[in-house]
């Protein structure tokens, strides 16, 4: 195989996407560049010595390129190749589930509102994110109790003889049944749309016209509720920070990093109020900065339909004008990407560096924190490595029936949800604790899990006491899995007493202090088991109830 050197030689100078790929053909990283040739030469052969690309010089094995014809078509590629290969040492905001959207799905002639971690195009309108699920659920009660706007399904809609209780309690007009006519219903949705982009004085306006007009009709109640959507507006027009006068719809973007940890910050700020806050952070980052920047602009709008005129951003990148170039299509609309070099929007670029440096900082506390905790975990527990990687078994059933076996994963004390499993237990239909372990490891770590290809933890936490260690040291031992470090975690039968824990080939648990921090990790990690088994657990009982209720009746 030729040298990734000699792989470099050949690259084109046309646009296009180059690829780092690893021993295994995994892909590492994805970059873009306006001319192949000359960014992949800076790599081997200019001066650049930042740590980062010389890791990923190591790293890699394979170097390949696939040209575009323009820089716009690279930009967009290579986010389809991140979000289709999710690679190591890219920006991905894939699994960005934090951020919750309010959706209106204008694509319904009478459409409907709702919360949502899924942006997706399907000709709704998406609002957000938000950084809180309660910032977005109360923006949904005051748009229901305002303006009155549906929050029932699609089906639930089509299937209505009668209104709902919504209806009753006045938080809809029922357009299910036609107690509404189209255009009213139409107006009502149009002021939550005004309400959610933020255009207040808009919306103000509308609903004073509004209250004037139910008030000389005599419809009382009706003037009263816009007479306090008014005082609500107005009080979230006081509550919000005015940081612009004459207005502006931006969002200001900064970030910092140290190493391959990254904090970025994005400020929205609507009609000159400064509406939110949102933090991403990324881990073991190789990009350059203007790749990193270029990156999350094109994952992060490419998603949204509420893309503002103007973003601002701290220094400009190459690739900038096919950035603008693809948001203005996705928009509909010019977008403009400014780097701001004096008054008030560079002061909003600075504050979002600010904010995003604070973050930095709290979360490489959390890490040297959390790296103290497994470095005690691993002494405690006589392992031969630091647990960076810890799975945690449950097992949830109802005497015995409809089991499942949930595993979580935590990696460097941050739960990794992508490797969450649930195992439906298939081989018993007895409370047998014991045997349905059995299964679950069996599954997770037996040749019927080879295909997965998921990479064994540094320890296997098992929900339970010596029993259970018991027995998932057998089950491991019956599948062939050697050299796996495992731990039991039975719960304290006093409230004075600590939970405890317990190792291999060592008859009394070993001691941690109640309310050490080690012992509260793995608490909460079993608790999360737990947890996600229950959740499941419930969920798989209603669906049984109402399909055993719909049987019963037809
Ligand atoms: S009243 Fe009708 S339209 Fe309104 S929420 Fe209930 S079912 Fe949906």
């Amino acid at each position: 195989m030729k040298s990734l050197t000699e792989q470099a030689r050949t690259f084109p100078t046309s646009p296009g996407v180059y690829l780092f790929k690893g021993k295994k053909n995994e892909m590492l990283y994805v970059g873009k560049a306006k001319n192949l040739k000359k960014r992949i030469q800076a790599y081997f052969f200019g001066k650049d010595d930042r740590t980062q690309i010389s890791f990923l010089l190591k790293k890699a094995s394979q170097l390949e390129f696939i040209v575009t014809d323009t820089e716009k078509e690279a930009l967009l590629l290579e986010n389809t190749l991140i979000k289709q290969h999710r690679p190591h040492y890219n920006i991905d905001l894939r699994d960005d589930k934090n951020y919750i959207s309010i959706r209106i799905g204008l694509e319904h002639s009478s459409p409907g509102i709702a919360t949502t971690r899924r942006v997706i195009k399907d000709g709704a309108s998406y609002f957000g994110p938000y950084a809180s699920a309660a910032g977005a659920r109360e923006a949904v009660d005051q748009i229901t109790r305002f303006f009155r706007v549906r929050t029932c399904t699609d089906r639930e809609f089509s299937n209505r003889v009668r209104p709902c209780l919504k209806y009753d309690i006045g938080r809809c007009t029922a357009p299910c049944v036609k107690l509404v006519s189209k255009e009213a219903y139409a107006h009502q949705v149009e002021d939550a749309v005004l309400f959610l982009r933020g255009r207040s004085r808009e919306l103000l306006h509308r609903l004073k016209e509004r209250m004037d007009e139910a008030s000389l009709q005599a419809h009382f109640e009706e003037a009263a509720r816009m007479r306090d959507a008014l005082f609500l507006l107005e009080g979230l027009n006081a509550k919000q920070k005015v940081v612009v006068h004459g207005g502006g719809d931006y969002d200001a973007i900064s970030f910092a990093r140290v190493g391959d940890d990254v904090s970025l910050c994005l400020l929205m700020v609507r009609h000159g109020a400064l509406l939110d806050r949102l933090q991403y952070r990324f881990h073991h980052i190789k990009s350059e900065d203007d790749d990193l920047l270029s990156d999350f602009l094109v994952q992060h709008y490419l998603k949204r339909s509420d893309i503002p005129p103007e973003i601002l951003i701290p220094f400009s990148f190459e690739g900038q004008q096919a950035g603008e170039e693809l948001l203005r299509e996705k928009s509909g609309r010019a977008v403009r990407l400014i780097t701001p070099k004096r008054g008030l929007k560079r002061d909003m670029v600075l504050l979002a560096e600010r904010n995003a440096q604070e973050e930095l900082k709290r979360l490489r506390e959390k890490k040297e924190g959390i790296e103290e905790i497994l470095s005690q975990l691993a002494q405690k527990l006589g392992l031969s490595n630091i647990p960076r990687v810890v799975e945690c078994v449950d097992i949830s059933n109802l005497s015995g029936r409809e089991a499942v076996g949930s595993l979580v994963c935590f990696v460097d004390g941050e739960p990794q949800k992508n490797r969450y499993r649930l195992y439906t237990i298939r081989s018993l239909n007895t409370p047998d604790d014991y045997g349905m372990m059995m299964e679950v490891l069996k599954r997770r770590f037996g040749v019927e899990a080879s295909g997965l290809s998921l990479p064994f933890p540094d320890i296997l936490l098992i929900d339970g006491g010596k029993g259970q260690l018991a027995v998932a040291l057998r089950a491991l031992e019956e599948i062939g899995v050697t050299g796996l470090s495992v731990a039991a975690i039975a719960k304290a039968k006093e409230e004075r007493e600590s939970d405890q824990i317990y190792i291999p080939l060592r008859k009394n648990p070993v001691t941690f202090k109640k309310g050490s921090k080690e012992l509260l990790y793995l608490m909460r990690i079993r608790d999360e088991a737990h947890r996600f088994g229950l959740k499941t657990h419930r969920k798989q009982r209603t669906r049984k109830m109402l399909t055993d209720k719909a049987t019963s009746s037809s």
